[in-house]
């Protein structure tokens, strides 16, 4: 009978993989054929062979989340798997460009894993109007953490929203510190990465997604495809596209396919309306429709 083992893909430089099985080094893997899609945190059977020093990924281990792209031809395609966590990063300067937070929000929710606000930087200050934006996201089920990767402050805050055993992937614009958070989340000693990872970062040109164990059990993801994505809108809810807020109120709306743009009777609206919903959020709930339905992706499912 052929040996099989099942680990965990720590790390992938395009098709290459590394693959950690129970807690020993990990092993350099490739997917056993062109069709086996394989992304960082899969869980995955491998064949091992003597004959080569790297080993075939067989299968793909039941997946219990997943954090969905959209693809260059308008697709979803996976980014990261086993994710339990989306840490969306945002801080004072650059500006926060809410609507990309809350795109980024909706694709947690179409992965099932809950989100916090990473609110880097806090050291700059954090001005009147994102704290009133803040308080809207609470309210919706949203955590702010804040933090300045630079002074060290809040980041001992933020592990403490990693419990043990999660995974949580960072997402965010580019330049709010995320390459800084994960240094500051690493333990003091240093990213115990491994010689072969080492070795295979050297080796590659493609840029790298990698998981990092931290101190207490939980680990991180961060990559560079998992950073800049668009969330991939086929993978949202047709009723609500992720917004908690719209989940609440809909059952109020007279229309069960109720879209909550112009229909009579729409709860959602008359919420924004009365403001008890934040318009800007809504007003993102509505961007997010309408790529929706140019995208065709309620067609067709
Ligand atoms: P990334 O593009 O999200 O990975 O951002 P980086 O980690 O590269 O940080 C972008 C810039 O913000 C760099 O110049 C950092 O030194 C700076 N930066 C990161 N964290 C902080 C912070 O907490 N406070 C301040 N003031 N600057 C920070
Ligand atoms: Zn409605």
């Amino acid at each position: 009978m052929e040996r099989t083992v099942v680990g965990q893909v720590i790390a992938t430089f395009g098709r290459h993989l590394l693959v950690r099985a129970g807690t020993g080094e990990p092993l350099r893997a490739r997917p056993f054929g062109r069709a086996l899609e394989v992304v960082c945190g899969d869980e995955v059977r491998c064949r091992l062979d003597a004959r080569h020093d790297e080993v075939h990924v067989l299968e793909v281990l039941p997946r219990r989340s997943v954090l969905w792209r959209a693809s260059k031809r308008g697709g979803a395609e996976p980014v990261v798997a086993n994710l339990t966590q989306l840490l969306v990063v945002l801080a004072p300067l650059p500006a926060a460009e809410l609507f990309i937070v809350d795109r980024y929000l909706a694709a947690a929710s179409a992965a099932g894993v809950p989100a916090i606000l990473v609110v880097n930087k806090s050291d700059l200050g954090i001005a009147a109007r994102l704290e009133a934006e803040l308080e809207a996201y609470a309210a919706a089920g949203y955590p702010a953490v804040r933090c300045s990767a630079a002074s060290g402050t809040g980041i001992a805050g933020l592990l403490e929203m990693l419990s043990p055993g999660s995974i949580a992937a960072l997402v965010g614009q580019s330049g709010v510190g995320k390459s800084s958070l994960v240094k500051g989340l690493l333990p003091a000693a240093g990213v115990e990465i491994g010689e072969l990872a080492r070795a295979e970062e050297g080796r590659h040109t493609t840029t790298a997604a990698r998981m990092f164990d931290l101190d207490d059990g939980a680990a991180l993801i961060d990559s560079p495809g998992v950073r800049d994505f668009a969330p991939a809108v086929q993978a949202l809810d047709e009723r609500t596209l992720g917004f908690p807020e719209v989940a609440q109120l809909a059952a109020g709306c007279r229309f069960i396919d109720c879209r909550h743009l112009r229909e009579p009777g729409c709860r959602v609206r008359r919420a924004v309306e009365e403001g008890s919903w934040h318009a800007r959020r809504y007003e993102s709930y509505r961007r997010l429709r309408r790529l929706h339905e140019r995208l065709g992706a309620h067609r067709g499912r």
